[in-house]
C-alpha cells in the first residue's frame, strides 16, 4: 500500500485508515449504515460520543448525499430545458461545496465536485468565471494528491486555467438559436 500525505508526518505519528465511509464519492452511506458495517465486518464499535450518534451531523451527511446525487444526475443536454437547469445545478453544487468546507475529510469528493462544477459552468458565458475558480481549486488539490508520474490531470487543469476556451465544453450551452 502506498499513502500520500497532504502534510508532513512526524516520526512515530499514527496514520489512520478509513475502513468504511460516507466520505467516499462512490458509496454514500449514512453514518448509521457505516456504523453497522464497521460492527459487522470489522468488529469495530463506536462509542456514544461518535459523530454517527449526532443527529445534526447525520442530517448534514444525508443532505450532502442528496446534493451529490442531484448533481451527478444532471446531464448537459443542448436544449433550452438543459440550459435552464444549469444555474439551479450550480446552486446545489455551491451548497455542497459549503458543506465540504466544514468536513475536512472531503478532499477526494471535493476534487470530483470541482471537476464536475467546472464542466457545467464552462458551458455558459455568465459562469465562466466560476468555472475558472473551480478548476483553480481542483488544480490546487490534485497537484498535492496525485503521484508525479500521473500528472496528466495536473497538466490538463493548468491548460484549462490558462485557456478555458480550449476546453471541449467551452460555451457549448450558450444560446445560439
Ligand atoms: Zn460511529
Amino acid at each position: 500500500m502506498i499513502l500520500f500525505s497532504l502534510r508532513d508526518i512526524k516520526k512515530g505519528e499514527e496514520i489512520c485508515n478509513c475502513y468504511t465511509g460516507f466520505d467516499y464519492p462512490s458509496r454514500f452511506e449514512t453514518p448509521e449504515k457505516s456504523r453497522e458495517v464497521l460492527q459487522r465486518q470489522w468488529g469495530i464499535f463506536c462509542d456514544q460520543n461518535c459523530l454517527c450518534y449526532d443527529k445534526a451531523y447525520c442530517d448534514k451527511i444525508k443532505r450532502r448525499s442528496e446534493l451529490n446525487a442531484a448533481i451527478m444526475r444532471f446531464k448537459l443536454t443542448p436544449s433550452s430545458a438543459g440550459r435552464k437547469k444549469i444555474p439551479e445545478t450550480l446552486a446545489l453544487l455551491e451548497e455542497l461545496l459549503e458543506f465540504q468546507k466544514e468536513m475536512n475529510f472531503e478532499v477526494i469528493n471535493r476534487w470530483l465536485m470541482l471537476d464536475v462544477g467546472f464542466q457545467i459552468a464552462i458551458t455558459k458565458q455568465d459562469s465562466v468565471e466560476l468555472a475558472i475558480r473551480y478548476i483553480t481549486e481542483a488544480y490546487e488539490l490534485v497537484r498535492r494528491i496525485v503521484h508525479p508520474e500521473h500528472n496528466e490531470q495536473v497538466k490538463k487543469y493548468q491548460m484549462c486555467m490558462r485557456n478555458p476556451q480550449t476546453h471541449r465544453y467551452y460555451l457549448t450551452m450558450e444560446k445560439r438559436d
